[in-house]
């Protein structure tokens, strides 16, 4: 059957369909031995999931509220209760000055993404061309194949800051950062999936600063960050104001099978995405919605994102940080500082393969990850480093991460040892 071009463009030699579709297969062909540490589910919190169930129950036992949860649309911008508490939230807790018409709800945040990418960049009215500039590659490969124009990105090769023996940080190079009237929006997560990075304030003030001189928008991806799932171990203040799209999930909270993202920006933003929701899915998601209200209601949100979420994954990856000390003392590795998100992000200099012939070979092994050269969506540029890393997850079961961690180690050493 023949294919439009849209149709063509979102089927064909999509990085993340093949890299999900991988994931999903490698079980079956090598086994329930094989170490998962490539995907990007958030792990099973008891605690968490004990809240879930009871605020479940309390809905399922309400014949009206659970006609509410499942019976009805909600409007096109979302499920009205959820984003009125939600701009109390932020109000409240952070001075900043949203209402709901500053919100609107996504059937996950990917589906946001691609509403906000190809609004804001692409073809525009005036027949020109706009793109979305990440100002730091690696970045989040799920963004790489979300534009409907071809190349719609470009991204910018960091400044590596080596902190120590073992750690690595990147930075935002400012001096060869060119932001211009050929681009529609920058885009950042922050903390950044795959490197667990977070831009610090003064990367953030100046990144705001080059923006609003160009009168273009940043979008701030928080899937993991502030205020909720709160997955940050360095210092971070969460920012919102009328230039900037702040653009959260409940997935990484533990709901990621509720789809529900959540978008904060400017009323005309909101106002279009709420037209776009209407035209591709009639209204998002009301289920999470309903869900997660009283949570952010009564402001629990962001207390569980503090005390339960934040120890829960900065226990994982000083477990996961300690056993790369353990096992790759003798190799030519260094982890990025991981100050957010739930991966570890493995540099080995010098790699006499690449990143993807490694994650092969540790496929074979046992060992389960992500190559890193994914993570570079719009660097065109050659740069070895590209093809040097890999994303490990520490979400999982600790023992199994650390057995993972140790595969990755005896298998990296086999490879320097054979050059
Ligand atoms: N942004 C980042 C950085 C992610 O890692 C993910 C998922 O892994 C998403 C956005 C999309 O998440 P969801 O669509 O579940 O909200």
């Amino acid at each position: 059957m023949e294919f439009s071009t849209f149709g063509r463009k979102l089927t064909c030699d999509a990085g993340i369909l093949s890299l999900m579709e991988d994931l999903g297969r490698a079980k079956e062909k090598y086994g329930d031995d094989l170490v998962m540490m490539g995907g990007g589910n958030p792990g099973q919190i008891a605690e968490f999931q004990e809240l879930m169930r009871g605020h479940l129950s309390e809905i399922c036992s309400d014949p009206a509220e659970f006609g509410e949860l499942v019976g009805s649309y909600s409007p096109p911008y979302g499920n009205r209760e959820f984003v009125t508490s939600l701009s109390s939230l932020f109000t409240g807790e952070f001075g900043w000055n949203v209402g709901p018409d500053n919100i609107c709800l996504t059937n996950g945040s990917q589906t946001g993404f691609f509403m906000l990418f190809n609004l804001l960049a692409g073809k525009m009215s005036d027949g020109s061309v706009k793109k979305i500039c990440l100002p730091m590659a690696p970045e989040y490969i799920g963004y790489a194949d979300l534009g409907l124009e071809q190349d719609l990105f470009v991204s910018n090769r960091p400044n590596i800051e080596i902190i120590d023996d073992w750690f690595f940080k990147y930075r935002v190079d400012f001096e060869n950062l060119h932001i211009d009237h050929t681009i529609g929006a920058i885009c950042i997560s922050r903390p950044t999936n795959p490197t667990g990075n977070v831009i610090d304030d003064n990367e953030m003030q100046k990144l705001m600063a080059r923006a609003e001189r160009c009168n273009i928008p940043i979008i701030i991806d928080s899937a993991y960050g502030a205020p909720f799932p709160g997955m940050i171990y360095t210092e971070a203040t969460p920012v919102w104001n009328e230039n900037l799209i702040l653009s959260l999930s409940l997935s990484k909270l533990g709901l990621p099978a509720v789809r529900t993202g959540i978008v904060i920006a400017s009323k005309e933003i909101i106002a279009a995405l709420t037209a776009m929701n209407a035209i591709m899915s009639l209204s998002p998601t009301n289920f999470g919605a309903h869900l997660a209200n009283r949570l952010v209601a009564d402001g629990t949100i962001i207390e569980v994102s503090k005390s339960v979420m934040q120890p829960f994954y900065r226990s994982k990856m000083k477990k996961a940080v300690a056993a790369v000390k353990e096992n790759f003392g003798d190799l030519p590795c260094r982890m990025h500082v991981p100050e957010g998100a739930m991966f570890l992000w493995l540099w080995f200099e010098g790699l006499p393969i690449t990143s993807l012939e490694l994650y092969q070979r540790l496929k074979e092994e046992g060992a389960l990850v992500v190559s890193g050269h994914y993570f570079f969506p719009g660097l065109v540029e050659e740069w070895p480093h590209k093809d040097q890393c890999l994303r490990v997850t520490y979400s999982q079961d600790d023992g199994d991460v650390q057995k993972g961690l140790r595969i990755i180690a005896e298998t990296v050493r086999r490879v320097y040892a054979e050059e």
